[in-house]
């Protein structure tokens, strides 16, 4: 029997919540998997609570404190301001090999619960120097992964080549757009929706909305 079963790697920002949609629409029984590091805003794990109770998907929270104690960064450390990587530098929010460790323990999940597919919102197109999110990591983690559990999952990165007005347009697509809009969040300062308007995610994630509303606009869409 063909195996439906996927795990999300969930945060409740934007593009998590779209792969959430992406992976209810094809996948039987989805379970999301928020990580739960110290994060600036310990609002991010209430608001994954609160999209899967909306959206009644499973949910799970792995502690990974241990990650600020690994890196000191912005996210996890409150006294560093958040800042955009200057001259090719990567961004303050950054934490090396986040995605190497919760796609790991993801992997986990998934040979525990039987599931043979996991989903993770990485972008390539925007991906600010991450090099955890780009495709040729994801591609050699699937390998890896696979050949340590003996497992033969498959890793969905369905944001991987979309920029920020391209990821709204996939929420609009799965019937997500609202949803997306009002409850995820995104706000380096926990400000659920459109955010606080001025932090870079903020800057981020309102262009592309921009963009993408001018182009319904253009198209007679929306
Ligand atoms: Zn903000």
């Amino acid at each position: 029997m063909e195996n439906n079963k996927a795990v999300v790697v969930f945060s409740g920002g934007q593009d998590s919540t779209t792969c959430l949609f992406w992976a209810l629409e094809r996948f039987d029984e989805v379970e999301a998997v928020t990580f739960h590091y110290n994060q600036r805003h310990e609002e991010e794990v209430e608001v994954a609570k609160a999209i899967t109770d909306r959206l009644n998907v499973n949910h799970r929270v792995l502690d990974m404190s241990l990650l600020s104690q690994l890196s000191p960064n912005a996210l996890t450390h409150k006294e560093m301001d958040v800042e955009e990587g200057k001259d090719g530098s990567l961004p303050s929010t950054f934490v090396p090999g986040r995605n190497l460790l919760f796609l790991s323990f993801a992997g986990i999940v998934a040979q525990q619960t039987g599931s043979k597919h996991i989903i993770t919102g990485v972008c390539e197109t925007d991906f600010s120097g991450y090099p955890d999110c780009r495709d040729v990591f994801i591609k050699s983690l699937n390998v890896t992964l696979n050949l340590s559990m003996d497992e033969s999952f498959v890793i969905h990165t369905p944001l991987m080549w979309l920029d920020k007005a391209e990821t709204w347009q996939l929420a609009d697509e799965l019937k997500a757009f609202e949803f997306v809009r009002d409850h995820t969040l995104t706000c380096y300062h926990g400000v659920i929706g459109s955010g606080c308007g001025e932090c870079p995610a903020c800057k981020l994630r309102n262009q592309g909305l921009r963009k993408y509303l001018q182009q319904c606009e253009g198209a007679d869409i929306r």
